[in-house]
């Protein structure tokens, strides 16, 4: 007579992708029993790969247009934003402006974009972006210039070694990317 001895029979979890390994984690977010290795921990909670992947899914939004558009805008403005800086070829005061000018170049081409775009997310938006400038900058800055640096043209030298350009252009890249990725 042992009514009060009763063993708890403790229902054993195992993995849903791994029968024979037992578990105490469920995902959160479909419940399903998941072990270590099939689970992630998220800020909300142990997820499921299952889960995780149909979350990024719906994450990511923006279509082919909207990487065609980021692409031909980002090439056009940085390219506009190119040619203003170009003009400015004052040794170290030109550094001075290109601090200033890179991250509000950067600042409006990446609020362009969103709006254009309608602020849908895409794994490698910034990235084009990013890359469209630098294109730009290759096209209109170096591309002019290249036969003549070949050649050992000292005014192409001075041209390409214009330090502002330089810093110009990678904040307003770096700036572009940093928006364009939050
Ligand atoms: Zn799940
Ligand atoms: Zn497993």
């Amino acid at each position: 007579m042992s009514l009060a001895t009763e063993p708890t029979t403790e229902t054993k979890l195992y993995c849903t992708n791994h029968p024979q390994t037992e578990t105490l984690l469920r995902c959160n977010k479909c419940g399903r029993p998941m072990c270590l290795k099939c689970v992630q921990r998220t800020p909300v909670g142990y997820r499921c790969k299952e889960c995780l992947g149909e979350q990024r899914a719906g994450y990511y939004t923006a279509t082919p247009l909207d990487y065609a558009l980021t692409g031909i805008l980002a090439l056009v403005l940085g390219g506009i934003a190119v040619l203003l800086m170009n003009f400015i070829n004052l040794g170290l005061f030109s550094i001075i402006i290109a601090i200033f000018a890179g991250p509000f170049a950067g600042g409006i081409i990446s609020e362009v974009i969103r709006r254009v775009t309608a602020k849908r997310r895409g794994r490698y938006i910034a990235l084009t972006a990013a890359i469209a400038i630098a294109l730009a900058a290759f096209i209109l800055f170096l591309l002019p210039v290249l036969p003549f640096l070949f050649s050992g043209n000292a005014r192409a030298m001075s041209a390409v070694l214009n330090w502002g350009f330089w810093i110009f252009i990678a904040l307003t890249i770096s700036t572009t990317f940093a928006r364009l990725r939050a």
